[in-house]
């Protein structure tokens, strides 16, 4: 049997390489000057204004939510189909999460039911402070309509775009800001493009990018003009709020840059993979992954839906017929809401009855860049086995 084939994994090429050996040798191995090259790289690529890199998007949107003014007392609401970082990020500053659930096509937040919520929110006086729409798959959040109406209601709004960079919405790319405050990327091994582990904030707001800066590094303040102290000594620094260390290295910021170059090679590839399952799984009983109009999706994940009427396995088994037979499915994602830490927080077990409907029938199909045509249709060959 050949050597199986995971969901997804990294890209690393001979110029990755050469550039994160360049950097071994410099003076510099963290906070240096390819952080800053890696930020402007971003700022160039998305056309956002600010960015700051951190050690990975689940710091990213910790200090996204901190910087938004997200405490004690006050509500973020999320996707409850996503990975659990975009939930616990609120958790850590204190504050109170919640889900709206998903649109049964593209599986993102539903802007329907979030109007819905937001107008009984008001009457009780729960509005949420913040809200973090997530980019399931790669494919963007109705933007649009999230921020007519989070803007109606004086709400910041934190994309969670780890799936998403490389990806656009109305001819704009993920991350210009232009419908949110602040966007999240990931660089972990599995996301589009890699740091190893790493992350990243875009911004196009200055005050944002302060925080976010200061926030990043312990809450040390090093240039002279904004000292609380005159006429500081020569080796003075400030600590003027409690930061963390999440910052990124400079090896890892190198590995970024680099990455970068071939973004949009590993997006139009993804989307020929895409393409590839789209034809060959329909005729077949599963509902492939959509596309809307307005939107390119950078398609992290390639998650199709089994439809359970049709079969005579379920999907517990199928999984496990496809992992014996060397292919690594995965599922994203269990429902956040669903896990024991957030049923213990008192989230039921069906109140977000379409992300648990979307749960129970998924399976992601492995995709990244280096896979082949001739391994996808081997893929959907070993699915076909299982599915009669
Ligand atoms: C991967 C992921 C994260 C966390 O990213 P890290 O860089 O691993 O911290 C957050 N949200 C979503 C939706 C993700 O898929």
């Amino acid at each position: 049997m050949t050597a199986p084939i995971p969901y997804g994994r990294q890209s690393i090429s001979e110029s990755d390489i050469q550039s994160v050996v360049a950097t071994l040798k410099s003076d510099w191995i963290t906070q240096g000057p390819e952080i800053t090259h890696f930020e402007n790289q971003i700022c160039n690529y998305t056309s956002a204004k600010y960015a700051t890199a951190v050690s990975s998007a689940t710091a990213g949107l910790h200090l996204a939510c901190l910087a938004a003014g997200l405490g004690p007392g006050d509500y973020c609401w999320t996707s409850p189909n996503s990975f659990v970082a975009s939930a616990n990020c609120a958790l850590y500053c204190g504050a109170k999460i919640d889900f709206v659930d998903i649109d049964p096509v593209f599986y993102n937040i539903d802007p329907e039911k979030l109007e819905i919520k937001l107008r009984a929110a008001k009457k009780n006086g729960t509005l949420p402070k913040v809200i973090i729409p997530v980019h399931f798959a790669g494919h963007s959040c109705k933007m649009e309509l999230i921020e007519q109406l989070a803007s109606h209601y004086g709400i910041t709004i934190i994309e969670d775009a780890s799936h998403a960079i490389g990806g656009s919405y109305l001819h704009k790319k993920i991350g210009s800001c232009s419908h949110s405050h602040m966007v999240i990327f990931s660089f972990h091994p599995v996301k589009i493009i890699t740091t190893g582990e790493g992350g990243i904030v875009v911004t196009n707001n200055i005050n944002f990018k302060k925080i976010l800066d200061e926030l990043r590094s312990h809450g040390i303040i090093r240039s002279d003009f904004e000292f609380q102290k005159n006429e500081p000594e020569p080796w003075y620094y400030e600590q003027t709020s409690l930061g963390f260390n999440y910052r990124m290295t400079d090896i890892q910021a190198t590995l970024g840059s680099s990455q970068l170059k071939r973004i949009d090679e590993f997006v139009t590839k993804r989307n020929q993979l895409g393409s590839h399952y789209n034809t060959l799984l329909a005729s077949l009983p599963v509902i492939t992954p959509k596309t809307a109009d307005d939107t390119l999706s950078s398609l992290h994940l390639y998650p199709i839906q089994l439809i359970s009427k049709f079969l005579k396995k379920d999907r517990r088994a199928i999984f496990i017929g496809l992992r014996e037979a060397g292919i690594g499915v995965n599922v994203h994602y269990i429902p956040i809401p669903h896990h024991p830490f957030y049923q213990k927080l008192g989230f039921k077990p069906n109140q977000f009855p379409v992300s648990l409907n979307y749960y129970n029938n998924a399976i992601s199909l492995p995709l990244y860049f280096d896979l082949t045509d001739s391994q996808v249709e081997l893929i959907v060959e070993q699915l076909k086995i299982q599915l009669v």
